[in-house]
């Protein structure tokens, strides 16, 4: 089978899928949502959970899970972006134990959801495991333990060398960190599930009704090309592409996309699956700054994501092909397992995720109590993203609980700067950054 480049393995399902009709009329509501991802649907959901009698609008300027939701590899886990020593050293012991926690919560949630609620999408509770591939970074895993050990957290079992190539057949192993609880999931199914709630919860959701406009008088004001919406709040879960939004003015660099890339194999044969071990088919992570991500999918494939981000300029959202990184993912494959080097790439693709510029996600009102968003959505947002819509509807129904007292909510984070010195630091991070793993590793590019 020929590569499909720009081609979403996970819409490869066999299901047809039905859209939502698009907004062709004025309405009004209680409370809109912009964006159908996980951070958007998940907000709907609770609002109507929680306030039944509210009508609550969805809009999405595609289909559901257009976004990173529908493309991720589907790596539910406890993370909040940065490794844990590099999250204490820029917000500080007491938030990186609240950050643990929270991103805890979050996986707790999707577990709790996916029975709950019976969600279809191939959820299985298999762990995660993340490996060092060079001494440096063995030593860089250690110490990760030692810092949730010191802040009297749990970040997972240690392995060594023996016992996870025992598991997992590569000689570029050199220990790695079991975490339990963690999960692999069909991230288009999954979102496709979250739409089934929202519509048996009673939302109102219309696709290909991309937002072009907000204004707020005495109510907000949403425009679409043929239709708006008159909403009393509003809620914007656009993630990485917020600053597109016109009306945002002074907002609009709050964050900005990084687009990230995968890679889907062939299915492997039963030779293959015995040569690399991996009874459990569990999630698979190395622990560069660039880090990748590789897991089996329910067919048998391996779906690998990482190594470089893809950078734009400006507005510009038209980086979702990255040939260049589509060949380092399927060489480090290879690297990681020699034995599956003639293994043909049958699908190639990615997505946009949100960055602030201090890595951390930003939740809160956009200077008017009546417009909430979610931005910064990054690396390991999949537990994130859902949880964070939960908060957000409690945010928009003003309680005041647990999750809207959490840190990351009415922060001030600072805005990256103007073009082209934006691009310019981003370039000069990411060329640090992946300087950085080149030296500490020799056989991963
Ligand atoms: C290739 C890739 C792999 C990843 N792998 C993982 C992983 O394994 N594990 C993990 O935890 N995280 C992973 N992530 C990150 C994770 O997918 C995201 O953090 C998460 O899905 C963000 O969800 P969201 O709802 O905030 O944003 P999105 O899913 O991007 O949703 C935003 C939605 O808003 C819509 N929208 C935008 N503008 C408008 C507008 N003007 N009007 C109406 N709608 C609009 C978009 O079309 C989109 O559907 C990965 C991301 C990518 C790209």
């Amino acid at each position: 089978m020929s590569l499909k480049e720009g081609i979403n393995f996970w819409h490869e399902n066999g299901e047809k899928y039905i859209p939502e009709p698009s907004l062709r009329e004025n309405i009004n509501a209680d409370f809109l949502v912009i964006g159908g991802g996980f951070s958007g649907l998940s907000t709907a959901f609770n609002l109507k959970l929680q306030s039944p009698e509210a009508k609550v609008v969805l809009l999405e300027s595609e289909f559901i899970g257009f976004g990173a939701s529908g493309r991720n590899t589907g790596f539910c886990v406890a993370k909040f972006g940065l490794d844990m020593p590099t999250i204490k050293m820029l917000y500080g012991r007491e938030r990186a134990i609240e950050a643990h926690h929270f991103s805890e919560q979050a996986l707790d949630y999707i577990h709790y959801m996916v029975k709950k609620y019976n969600m279809q999408s191939e959820f299985r509770a298999c762990g995660f495991l993340q490996v060092a591939c060079s001494d440096s970074r063995r030593k860089k895993l250690l110490s990760t333990i030692e810092t949730y050990e010191a802040m009297g957290l749990n970040g997972g079992n240690w392995l060594e060398q023996s016992k996870v190539q025992e598991n997992i057949h590569s000689s570029l192993f050199k220990g790695g960190l079991f975490h339990e609880k963690s999960a692999l999931l069909h991230p288009l199914k999954h979102i496709r599930e979250w739409k089934r709630l929202c519509l048996q919860q009673g939302v109102d959701i219309y696709e290909f009704s991309p937002v072009q406009h907000i204004c707020h008088q005495s109510q907000v004001i949403t425009n679409t090309p043929y239709g708006q919406v008159q909403s009393k709040k509003l809620v914007i879960a656009t993630n990485a592409y917020m600053h597109l939004i016109k009306g945002l003015e002074g907002h609009q660099r709050k964050q900005t996309p990084l687009w990230a890339y995968i890679i889907a194999t062939e299915p492997l044969s039963d030779e293959q699956w015995q040569a690399i071990g991996w009874q459990n088919r569990e999630g698979l992570q190395d622990n560069r700054n660039f880090l990748h991500a590789i897991r089996p999918s329910e067919d048998g494939r391996l779906i690998m994501t990482g190594n470089m981000p893809g950078l734009s300029f400006g507005q510009m959202m038209n980086r979702d092909n990255n040939p260049k990184v589509w060949q380092a993912l399927k060489d480090n494959l290879a690297a990681f397992f020699p034995v599956l080097k003639q293994l043909k790439v049958t699908y190639a693709w990615g997505g946009a995720i949100s960055v602030t510029m201090d890595m951390a996600p930003s939740i809160g009102y956009l200077g008017d109590e009546r417009i909430l968003y979610s931005t910064g959505c990054f690396g390991h947002g999949v537990a994130s993203s859902q949880f964070n819509g939960r908060l957000l509807s409690e945010l928009a129904l003003e309680k005041e609980t647990a999750l809207t007292n959490f840190w990351i909510v009415n922060r001030q984070p600072l805005a990256w700067p103007f073009e082209p010195l934006r691009y310019l630091m981003k370039k000069s991070i990411v060329k640090f950054m992946s300087l950085e793993d080149r030296l500490k590793e020799n056989r991963i590019r």
